[in-house]
């Protein structure tokens, strides 16, 4: 099957073909500064590389210019529209409804709009994605694969709150944890890689990237995530604070004259690594330039990140009675040897020991933790686009297609 997997976000749109049989990439892209001007960036596996300015008003010419792309004569890879067997969308936030991937009809569009205060900065995006495609293709088979499906399997121990329990009852309110398909991809690649039966291995992914999370899953299931109700608890993230008290928030908006609005713009475009480096930068790569130059501020932002992290991971280990992998992803888990390091110097406590050959070594799948190593560390190139992919596929066999 051919499957086009589409990640709506509010200004851009980002795609993939894949071929579901050989799982290879038959084109990709992304079209970026929609509603602004327009940038499209497209490559196929035949070589082709185009990367140009498109005027893109909205989500349906974002979605028109790729599939004109796709089905052009010299740049395309098919003929027609009809090529595409299935078309898979990334979902953020399914609330408690979805805890699988889903064919996407009127009652899920639906379901889904009801989420949409749950998550008001990525639900809307990813539906006005799928809207654009019904336009378009109104006869092609679209499923959905949700953030928050593969966190589901949490225990009300883990979801539930403090509050009281009418919070939950009347309005759901409760840590749903997000990244699940990153979490869930990353965490059979771990056990495929080492030779483990999913079923019978506790690992902990830190997918860290701009946004950032943590999840335990145990014997292939999820148990807990260190994202909330919202993306905005758990880690310190790029521009999101992460876990704070909420006593602070009252303090602050009093002393500040600030209305809820106004707090929330500082906890989620204002804090996190670029608020506590003095806006030096949300980019650990800069950060870690500035550092190097002696930045006190930038330095004790990637401190705080690390002690975080391995802060998480250690109540992970606990939450599981013990741990046999520790997976990095996501851009600054895959990419920054520095971070990991530091993260596994607080982690000797497990038995942990890291190679640091190892650990400067790039690949798409790479163990760095070294032979007396108690715990497996590795590092696992994310591949969210290939999990949907898979899922979709697998929502279009159970619906008859081939
Ligand atoms: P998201 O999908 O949440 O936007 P990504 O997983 O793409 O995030 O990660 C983006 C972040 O990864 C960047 O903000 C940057 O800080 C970090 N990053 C990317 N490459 C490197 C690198 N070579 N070293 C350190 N950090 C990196």
């Amino acid at each position: 099957m051919k499957i086009l997997v589409i990640n709506s976000g509010s200004s851009s749109l980002k795609f993939q073909v894949i071929d579901s049989e050989t799982e290879q990439v038959l084109a990709r892209g992304v079209c970026e500064r929609i509603g602004i001007d327009g940038i499209f960036t497209y490559k196929t596996s035949t070589g082709i590389s185009i990367k140009e300015s498109v005027p893109m008003q909205n989500h349906t010419q974002a979605v028109h210019t790729l599939l004109d792309t796709l089905v052009d004569p010299e740049k395309g890879i098919m003929k027609d529209f009809s090529d595409i067997d299935v078309i898979g969308h990334r979902l953020v936030h399914g609330g408690e409804k979805f805890s699988g991937s889903v064919v996407i009809t009127d009652e899920v569009i639906q379901a889904m709009t009801e989420c949409n205060d749950l998550a008001p900065l990525h639900n809307p995006a990813n539906l006005v994605g799928v809207e654009a495609c019904r336009k378009l293709m109104p006869n092609t088979l679209m499923a959905g694969v949700f953030d928050t499906a593969f966190n589901q399997t949490m225990e009300p121990k883990a979801f539930l709150y403090g509050l009281p329990y009418w919070c939950y009852e009347k309005h759901k309110i409760r840590r749903y944890g997000f990244h699940g398909i990153s979490h869930k991809y990353v965490s059979q690649r771990a056990a495929e890689f080492m030779g483990q039966d999913p079923g019978r291995v506790k690992t902990i992914v830190c997918h860290l990237g701009n946004g950032a999370s943590i999840s335990a899953v145990k014997y292939g299931r999820v148990i807990d995530n260190s994202m909330g109700f919202t993306p905005l608890e758990g880690l310190v993230m790029g521009t999101r604070c992460g876990d704070v008290d909420p006593g602070a928030l009252e303090y602050l908006a009093k002393k500040e004259n600030l209305d809820f609005q106004q707090i929330m713009t500082i906890l989620n475009q204002e804090s996190g690594v670029l608020g506590i480096s003095k806006n030096y930068s949300s980019d650990f790569r800069e950060l870690k330039d500035a550092e190097i130059k002696y930045n006190e501020k930038a330095a004790l932002a990637r401190e705080i990140f690390a002690y975080k992290v391995a802060k998480y991971v250690g109540s992970y280990a606990a939450a599981m009675n013990g741990v046999d992998n520790i997976v990095f992803t996501a851009g600054v888990g895959e990419n920054d040897s520095d971070i990991r390091q530091e993260i596994c110097e607080y982690l000797g406590f497990l038995g942990i020991t890291i190679d640091e050959v190892k650990n400067r070594e790039r690949a798409e799948a790479v163990r760095i933790s070294d032979g007396t190593s108690r715990v497996n560390v590795l590092v696992i190139r994310t591949n969210e686009e290939l999990e949907i992919a898979r899922e979709v596929a697998a929502v279009a066999r159970k619906m008859g297609k081939q």
